[in-house]
């Protein structure tokens, strides 16, 4: 990285520069961002039991009443 004081490049391990002694900003880590999808406010795990819970209704409701007979 470049020192902001005298644009020297310094090593990116670097804390302060070598040459003026000027303190390094600490090289942001690359963080991925959490992935937090969100549909009509809902994030996407509850679209999915929501989904499974309409399947399993339907399927009871077209099972309709059981004829013991
Ligand atoms: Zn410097």
């Amino acid at each position: 990285m470049k020192c902001p004081n005298c644009n020297t490049w310094n090593p990116d391990d670097k804390i302060v520069c070598w040459r003026c002694g000027f303190e390094l900003p600490k090289p942001q880590p690359k963080k991925q961002p959490a992935v937090n999808r969100v549909i009509g406010g809902l994030p996407i795990w509850a679209w999915v039991v929501l989904g499974l819970l309409l399947v399993v209704w339907l399927a009871f409701q077209c099972a309709g009443p059981i004829s013991t007979g």
